[in-house]
């Protein structure tokens, strides 16, 4: 599971350019939250050889009145609940303000690993730090976030305990090696509160043989549950939000943005929740996108779909297919968790798009299909050069990559590579799966 870093600080000391440099790498995936927290931000990134998702908290103030703002404050607060690791910045052009020691109260009562940070330290010697011991938090790390400096050493610590021990690899979700045999597919159950992932968990879980149970002691650790469905062998990915009480998991009361996508990342399939009765929330769209970036296959379950009339049905559809167009090659199937209605149609729609996210094409097929593909649509020119497209080699899978090589490549517009995309996923049947086109110009 990826470790989880909060960055916490009283507003301007420096939080969003930290975060910036801490997301802005090669495989970085950053979801904004909008709507749900405000100007919270999550990304993935790495510096060093751990990979983290990062939380950057807002302007955090532990003590804050009631509505909006105590809401926000105790999203705040849930993040850093739920830290592996908490990164406090403090500025060092300002020292040390009255709000930082109240911080710094908070987060040693949190009982959460704490690392001080004395940002916007470029150019000051090192005794800058010194009245930062004040805080009670430990030796102060001086960095500056705008200019890169010192983080790589803070970071290094950070992470030192999710360093994987050798010979002890983690089991990286997605990424299979070619020598991989047949395994579990992970499924990761994904939805805002109240859509019915606890009802359809249960259902799924009751309809068949659960292999195990494994359920270490806190919260902190990952619930994965195996289980067979239809002949296949599943793991359902310690779903976000969700809390098993005797034979059944039901659903908790605060909903967390940095399980959910924990969960995505460590799955191979992500299964969308949609309320059918509630409609296509901004946090739905949220989720899925995340999944989209992280090359996750998606299916799309539209539950509770038992309670709606013929009308509400059409208008339904209407709006998944506009707010969620860009989910157009997932596949969109209608379920009851309650009634136990759609659950087969659903597991086959899981199957088909691991299935899909694996596929494995080869040069000489992919590259009679690209000069198919031209033949009909020819890319259109970008002033005098006209590109041209020689042949398509897969450069990776789960999510497929298809690579194509030719000269003057870069002029590809957008449109064509949709043109692309949607041919080959035509061609080889790639429902369900994100699909990666990219150009490589040839010398
Ligand atoms: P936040 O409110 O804690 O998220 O703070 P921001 O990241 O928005 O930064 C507040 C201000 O501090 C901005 O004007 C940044 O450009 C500036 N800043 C951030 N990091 C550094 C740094 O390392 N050095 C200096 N000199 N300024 C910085
Ligand atoms: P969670 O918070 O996403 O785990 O949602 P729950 O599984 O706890 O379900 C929330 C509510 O929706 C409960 O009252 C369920 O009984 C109800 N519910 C779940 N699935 C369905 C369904 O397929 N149809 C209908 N009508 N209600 C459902």
């Amino acid at each position: 599971m990826l470790p989880v870093i909060a960055l916490v600080g009283r507003p301007n000391v420096g939080k969003s350019t930290l975060y910036n440099r801490l997301t802005r790498t090669r495989d970085a995936i950053v979801a904004d939250f909008a709507g749900l927290t405000r100007d919270r931000h999550y990304g993935t990134g790495k510096v060093g050889p751990v990979p983290y998702l990062v939380v950057d908290t807002g302007g955090f103030e532990p003590v804050r009145p009631e509505g909006i703002v105590k809401h926000m404050a105790s999203q705040a607060e849930l993040a850093i609940e739920e830290a592996d690791a908490v990164i406090f910045v403090t500025d060092a052009r300002t020292g040390l303000a009255p709000q930082d020691h109240r911080i710094a109260q908070t987060l040693r009562e949190s009982g959460r690993r704490v690392y001080l940070a004395v940002n916007k330290a470029e150019g000051l010697p090192a005794s800058a730090a010194a009245e930062f011991y004040e805080l009670g938090i430990g030796e102060p790390y001086l960095i500056s976030a705008a200019h890169g400096q010192g983080i790589g050493s803070l970071m290094d610590d950070v992470l030192a305990r999710f360093a994987p021990q050798p010979g002890q690899e983690p089991e990286s979700a997605g990424q299979p090696g070619p020598q991989d045999g047949p395994r579990r597919v992970r499924v990761a159950i994904a939805g805002r509160p109240n859509v019915g992932k606890s009802t359809l968990v249960n259902a799924l879980l009751g309809e068949e043989r659960v292999v195990a149970y494994d359920m270490p002691g806190t919260t902190r650790d990952a619930i994965d549950v195996d289980f067979d469905y239809d002949g296949r062998a599943y793991t359902l990915v310690d779903t976000a939000g969700l809390r098993k009480k005797g034979r059944v998991f039901e659903a908790i009361e605060k909903f967390s943005v940095v399980k959910t996508l924990q969960a995505i990342a460590d799955s191979n399939v992500v299964v969308l929740v949609i309320d059918a009765q509630a409609g296509v929330a901004e946090h739905d769209a949220h989720i899925a996108a995340y999944a989209l970036e992280s090359g996750r296959a998606l299916v799309v379950a539209i539950n509770k779909w038992d309670g709606l009339d013929r009308y509400q049905r059409e208008q339904l559809d209407l709006q998944l297919e506009l707010k969620l167009k860009f989910l157009h090659w997932a596949r969109f199937v209608h379920i009851s968790a309650l009634k136990r209605n759609g659950l087969n149609h659903l597991m086959q729609a899981v199957h088909e798009a691991w299935e899909a996210s694996q596929a494995k094409l080869s040069t000489p097929k992919l590259t009679r299909s690209l000069i198919e593909a031209v033949a009909r649509q020819q890319p259109p020119r970008a002033g005098r050069v006209r590109p041209k497209m020689r042949y398509a080699h897969q450069g990776g899978s789960n999510p497929p990559v298809i690579v194509i090589h030719g000269n003057s490549l870069q002029a590809v517009g957008d449109s064509y590579r949709r043109y692309l995309e949607s041919w080959f996923r035509d061609q080889f049947g790639l429902a369900g799966t994100p699909l990666r086109i990219e150009f490589r110009v040839n010398r």
